[in-house]
């Protein structure tokens, strides 16, 4: 057996890995965008590295779109196969997918505005709604903790990952001239006590791990009370300095879990009377999707609903799709916590938003997720004087403050948590993707000091002989 590992390997971005039998039956874990890479991201993007009419069949992990967004450029250069996953995953895939491509013609109308004036030829994006529709018809949905053939040789076993609605650790066995070969391809690690989530399940014993090592090197801040800091945040800036609270935040997962933090402090009564918009269409579709899947909830949220059957809204709250009334929030001078896509702050109303209140020392910027090194949201994030928004020069004169508890990635002590269903002198090997480099290499001498004998920190496109 051969896995290659194509992308996110030095970056937590592209997610793609193929795995190939001696018998030839190839499948593809995950196949999704790289982003955030400047310039290089398109061409990284237009090249799959696979050929897809060669592949029996695709396994989701989740439906983050690093991991899903290049699935409709794989059917349309000539996939066959079905896509596998969760339901909820392919029930977010049809709004995450379908949103990617919208993203996508309105950044080629804008790259090939400036391609015209320099009299080149006019990109095409890497797919259309269209694309996202087709592809969509390759899904094939597959319970938790049930064994499937996904080909003649490999079942696959979804287990909960505990990193978003619907992400799972994909345990495989493949069986190879009456050989056996069990294989774990980890997707993205939630944590353990996520305010929503179920922890990260035990898995399967496996020979062989593809690990993820977004924190590899790095541990959340440990009793710092989120709920609390938010409250100090909000009396701060919405009350004392009766200023706007922006909060970039994921579509999906953050955006509910901040909005949960908020309903709760509703309910004990100590939020004031200002407020809150949900500034994203995206947002508005995912929460809905959240609020059906009861059952993908911890215990701690399900006992929750019993007295309060919306976690995700209340008074004050309003949900935004128009771009009229995002538009007008600019207006406003009223204090007002806003949450808006996208996480990173490279795209989205975000982008406006910042731009409107960054400059003002009234206003804070609360961060409340991992961003690229380098993107608005890093320099942000790091606290930089000066950024640029649209191509324009602001000051940052607004608090900038960061909360790391909301991450939806695993830190290193709770992969090591993780990885400790394994018989470790059982595990062959164990590589390293979805990291940048230092927390790879970081995480590797803890791997070892816990135990794993070997492991590998894989190149872009390396293959290796399992
Ligand atoms: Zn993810």
């Amino acid at each position: 057996m051969r896995l290659k590992c194509i992308g996110a390997t030095e970056t937590v971005t592209g997610s793609k890995h193929l795995l190939e039998t001696e018998t030839n039956e190839r499948i593809l874990l995950d196949c999704g965008l790289f982003q955030g890479l400047g310039k290089a991201t398109d061409e990284l993007n237009r090249h799959l590295g696979v050929d897809p009419s060669a592949l029996d069949a695709v396994v989701l992990s989740h439906a983050h779109i690093d991991h899903s967004g290049n699935l409709p450029l794989l059917v349309k250069q000539g996939f066959k196969g079905h896509i596998y996953c969760t339901l909820p995953t392919l029930i977010l895939c049809e709004v995450l997918l379908m949103d990617s491509a919208h993203i996508q013609q309105s950044d080629i109308a804008y790259i090939n505005k400036k391609r015209e004036a320099e009299d080149k030829e006019p990109l095409k994006p890497l797919y259309t709604p269209h694309d996202v529709e087709k592809c969509l018809r390759h899904f094939r949905t597959v319970p938790y903790n049930a064994d499937f053939f996904v080909t003649n040789s490999i079942s696959i076993r979804f287990t909960d990952a505990g990193h978003i609605l619907g992400s799972a650790v994909v345990n495989l066995t493949v069986k190879e001239n009456g050989k056996l070969t069990r294989f774990c391809y980890t997707g993205d690690v939630g944590r353990y006590n996520d305010l929503i989530l179920k922890d990260p399940a035990v898995f399967p014993q496996a020979d062989y791990i593809v690990c993820e090592s977004t924190y590899g090197d790095r541990l959340h801040e440990p009793d710092v009370n989120a709920e609390e800091r938010l409250l100090e945040i909000v009396m701060d800036t919405c009350v004392e300095k009766r200023g706007k609270l922006i909060i970039p935040a994921f579509s999906l997962g953050r955006t509910q879990e901040i909005v949960y933090v908020l309903d709760k402090l509703k309910n004990a009564g100590k939020l004031p009377d200002i407020k809150i918009y949900v500034d994203s269409p995206l947002s508005t579709d995912i929460t809905d999707i959240m609020r059906e899947h009861v059952t993908c909830f911890n215990e701690r949220l399900q006992e929750y609903i019993k007295t309060d059957p919306d976690p995700f809204g209340f008074s004050n709250l309003r949900y935004i799709r128009e771009k009229n009334d995002s538009m007008a929030l600019n207006e406003s001078k009223e204090p007002c916590i806003i949450i808006a896509a996208s996480g990173m702050m490279d795209a989205g109303r975000i982008k406006h938003h910042l731009a409107n209140s960054i400059s003002n020392p009234r206003n804070t910027v609360l961060v409340v997720g991992y961003c690229t090194p380098g993107s608005l949201g890093g320099d942000i994030r790091e606290k930089k004087a000066h950024v640029r928004i649209f191509g324009k020069p602001y000051d940052v004169k607004a608090r900038i403050e960061v909360l790391d508890n909301y991450s939806a990635h695993a830190d290193y002590q709770e992969l090591i948590r993780f990885l400790s269903c394994q018989d470790k002198k059982a595990v062959k090997e164990v590589f390293l993707v979805h990291g940048e480099q230092a927390a790879k290499l970081a995480f590797k001498e803890k791997l070892q000091a816990e135990g794993f004998t070997r492991v590998t920190l894989p190149h872009p496109s390396e293959t290796f002989m399992l």
